[in-house]
């Protein structure tokens, strides 16, 4: 250690960090390891800790900068976030008000109640100290790191703050950046959320604060937990002070004392709800006056001065005109009704999603059909049922469609799957997700050719298709204009360009993007066939022959090589000279080398850490097969979340499983499980 153990030291070590964590978090150029990081954050946590007259609330230790953490620590809630009593009715909203203000009248406020995240953010001498989420109420986690990147969260308070405050929010993503944040996700072949709560949960716990940066996340704040050094009477006068610190306060009413005066206020709320730019699942009521709080008190469950009103998902009839198809940006086909337009909660709605083929099926979804449409806490209404009462006598079962809407290749299903796909090389609909897989480090390995300067080519025109890809030569001098990019970085990324034309042919067969057909099976068909156009000609009867390959990948290759579409693509390739030529061409069984060769295997239940098809890609790409029903040949059964017969079935036929962990550590190290097990 340099130099003696004084606060000069512990100075210079908080600024070295500060350091370090400018470098990693702002500028995405880390000046030491994680370890010494990590090593140089515990001495100064030890130092402070043991010398609290050095302490300083902008420590490094107070406020991480954004380094991934490995897992959140605990916190405990000075002041329990309580959740509210719920009331389902106004008549029990007007009992509730009624037995409350009894004895005395109240003054009530009425807030809109976020469907979000509940938060605590503690602020010392002014400063941003901690953000904990709620957890259980008493005990919640620290996310201070990922609530620092919301730049709606005040990092320091105004003059003269309040030697301590704690603030209870909730953070929430609105609806138009959960769209957008599920269109990135599909371009990118990550996993969707289901609303717009799952979203706003899944971006703030996460480890590594750089992800929460990139999602647009909201804060409401509508309590104040705690205050010392000031005082407060009534809650709106504690709302003024937030509002007056920069934070976003919640929307709230006037203070009222008339009980139906209240009731109106939360009926208003409801008949707006659907105009809002963000999803609120109801509308909360609470006494105003922080004195008559304290008299009411709580019970073990809830305080006694406040009340949430839920609103029930609001339903109407309407009719459907016509059903189409939407292209999603993975070439999911997803099937719209076009409904008369009618109000829903507020808003006008004249669309409704139907999911898949086996849901319009389930439901028995026709053309002309009458039907009841909700929306609940998801941004698209949807179909609850069909008033087959009205059913017009021409109405015809719907079939989908057999080419995809937006570039007329063949549509298929994928095995396991209720979803419908594209599987045109050239859809526009899904153009970017193609660039993005074909350049990818697992497929042509483009580098410089990553999702955000492939975003730039697609929206300034010089790449439309795949072959656009190996024209871009011929924009050089264009390209080395465009903001950020210069002739030096132009050269690389030609550079790899070309580069890429020597690729072998599993590489190209992989970035293809053909659906079912991973890096595993690319390998096998590039030792089966000469060449591309050889595989092209292949039956599906004979594809199926060969190993990895089963009925819904042969289909798929077929289909993929029936379209001309795709057929032209490949053609432009030979032109510009990438290889399309197999160099491993006859030499034996492609699995031989991978050490998953003989197993096979079923995926089931919900997985946290990936879907169901990553599992299974990562299964074929070790050369076992993933097959979709347990048999007695299967030979483990990887057991998620809410598996259910599968496993039953598993147990009864004696086939191993493996839980989520287990599973993950195989893939580490897969000469374990066959050696194991086998
Ligand atoms: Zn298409």
């Amino acid at each position: 250690m340099a130099g003696p153990v004084d606060y000069a030291y512990v100075e210079n070590l908080r600024e070295k960090l500060r350091q370090y964590n400018d470098a990693y978090y702002d500028k995405d150029a880390p000046l030491v390891d994680d370890y010494t990081y990590d090593q140089m954050l515990r001495e100064l946590e030890r130092l402070e800790a043991a010398h609290p007259e050095w302490a300083d609330p902008e420590s490094p230790t107070r406020i991480v900068g954004g380094r991934a953490l490995s897992t959140f620590s605990k916190v405990s809630h000075e002041v329990r976030m309580e959740s509210l009593q719920d009331v389902f009715s106004i008549e029990e909203l007007r009992a509730f008000l009624t037995k409350t203000s009894a004895d005395t009248p109240i003054e009530w406020v009425v807030e809109h109640k976020i469907d979000g995240l509940s938060v605590a953010l503690e602020y010392r001498d002014g400063v941003f100290y901690r953000g904990a989420t709620r957890g259980d109420g008493t005990t919640g986690e620290d996310v201070s790191a990922n609530l620092l990147t919301m730049s709606s969260i005040p990092k320091r308070l105004a003059e003269d703050p309040p030697s301590r405050l704690i603030v209870r929010g909730e953070v929430f993503m609105s609806d138009r950046s959960f769209t957008s944040l599920n269109e990135s996700q599909e371009e990118l072949g990550q996993k969707l959320f289901a609303n717009p709560r799952n979203a706003a949960a899944g971006s703030l716990r996460q480890l590594d604060p750089k992800v929460t940066s990139g999602r647009d996340l909201s804060l409401f704040c509508f309590n104040v937990q705690l205050v010392e050094g000031r005082k407060f009477a009534t809650h709106l006068e504690s709302l003024e002070f937030l509002a007056a610190n920069g934070f976003p306060v919640i929307p709230v009413s006037d203070a009222v004392i008339d009980i139906e005066a209240v009731i109106s206020a939360v009926e208003a709320i409801g008949a707006e709800r659907g105009r809002l730019s963000y999803g609120i699942d109801g509308a909360v009521v609470k006494a105003n006056s922080l004195a008559v709080r304290e008299t009411l008190g709580s019970t073990s469950k809830f305080p006694r001065w406040a009340a949430a009103y839920k609103f029930s998902p609001e339903q109407q009839e309407t009719r459907i005109r016509d059903i189409i198809v939407q292209v999603g940006r993975s070439g999911k086909i997803t099937p719209l009704a076009v409904l008369e337009p009618v109000t829903v909660a507020g808003s006008t709605i004249s669309r409704a999603t139907l999911h898949n083929e086996d849901f319009i099926e389930e439901k028995d979804i026709r053309v002309g059909d009458s039907v009841i449409i909700q929306k609940a806490g998801d941004v698209i209404p949807e179909v609850v049922r069909v008033q087959t009462d009205k059913r017009p006598a021409e109405a015809v079962p719907y079939a989908m469609p057999q080419v995809c809407p937006a570039c007329g290749s063949v549509v298929i299903r994928r095995e396991g799957e209720a979803a419908s796909y594209c599987t045109g090389a050239n859809c526009p609909a899904q153009r970017l997700r193609r660039l993005i897989h074909f350049a990818s480090r697992d497929c042509m390995n483009i580098e410089g050719l990553g999702p955000a300067n492939l975003r730039v080519l697609v929206e300034k025109g010089y790449i439309q298709s795949l072959g656009d890809l190996y024209r871009l030569p011929e924009h050089a001098s264009e390209l080395e204009r465009l903001p950020g990019w210069g002739k030096r970085s132009v050269t690389k990324l030609l550079e790899a360009v070309e580069g890429s034309k020597k690729n072998p042919l599993e590489r190209v067969l992989t970035a293809l993007g053909i659906p079912q057909i991973g890096t595993a099976a690319a390998r096998v068909l590039a030792k089966a066939f000469p060449d591309i156009w050889a595989l092209a000609e292949a039956e599906a009867d004979m594809l199926q022959t060969l190993p990895d390959i089963g009925a819904t990948s042969a289909q798929s290759i077929r289909a993929f090589f029936d379209s001309p579409d795709n057929l032209s693509v490949l053609r432009e390739f030979a032109q510009f000279g990438v290889n399309l030529t197999s160099d491993t061409y006859g030499s034996g069984e492609a699995q031989e080398e991978l050490p998953w060769s003989d197993l096979r295997f079923v995926v089931t239940g919900t997985l946290e850490s990936m879907s169901r098809e990553e599992a299974e890609a990562k299964i074929r790409s070790l050369g076992a097969a993933a097959q979709s029903q347990v048999s007695a040949k299967t030979s483990f059964v990887v057991v998620g979340a809410k598996a259910g017969s599968k496993a039953t079935k598993a147990a009864a036929l004696g086939i191993p499983t493996l839980d989520e962990a287990a599973f993950l550590d195989a893939l580490q190290n897969p000469a374990t499980l066959s050696a194991r097990e086998i």
